[in-house]
């Protein structure tokens, strides 16, 4: 996810973020397995941290950069700092609120996005250690929309459809895009 007041720029680095139109944004992401964690966990986690703060993102999924399994970093400046969250599952929610959010994967798009106010996460650390977090606020926000990454779910699906007519011509140029990065592509989806 990213900060409404960010302006998105389109320069080479940040051309590994999956747009769009990319077929491993809509696949629903494999458990990273204790293999993966003894193997290459730190190399994926610090590619995503380093990917999310290069675009002035405050969260990401790895299917964002390419790779299908449930990892998720966020990090909104705020005290916790960076959370780094592995096979993520949200154990209980309270409340709703509606915020606007953005997505790197959906560059100039936002929308205001009803997600509950508060949660109760769990997950692993990078270590293969269980976490469990209750969450509020932004950050809570962010969480919640980056699992739904690992689902193949994007914040258009969850505005209602006359929203969508508004911003088809958006989603179209980003699909145009998605298609044209092709080549800029980094492979891990062999794995
Ligand atoms: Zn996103």
């Amino acid at each position: 996810m990213r900060a409404r007041c960010e302006k998105k720029n389109m320069s080479s680095n940040t051309s590994i973020i999956r747009l769009y139109g990319d077929p491993v944004l809509r696949m629903k992401c494999r458990e990273v397995s204790s293999e993966d964690i003894h193997g290459d966990i730190s190399l994926w986690v610090n590619m995503m941290v380093k990917t999310m703060y290069e675009n002035k993102g405050i969260g990401l999924a790895a299917p964002q950069i390419g790779l299908p399994k449930r990892i998720i970093v966020a990090d909104i400046g705020s005290r916790e700092g960076l959370i780094v969250l592995i096979n993520p599952m949200i154990l209980s929610s309270e409340g709703k609120e509606i915020m606007e959010e953005g997505c790197l994967s959906l560059p100039g798009i936002h929308l205001d996005v009803k997600r509950a106010a508060k949660i109760f996460v769990k997950g692993l650390d990078e270590k293969g250690l269980d976490i469990e977090l209750e969450l509020s606020g932004l950050l809570a926000r962010v969480v919640q929309h980056e699992i739904d990454h690992l689902d193949g779910i994007l914040i258009i699906d969850r505005v209602p459809h006359k929203r969508l007519k508004s911003i088809k011509d958006k989603l179209e140029e980003i699909k145009q895009l998605s298609a044209k990065n092709k080549n800029l592509w980094p492979q891990y989806a062999s794995r």
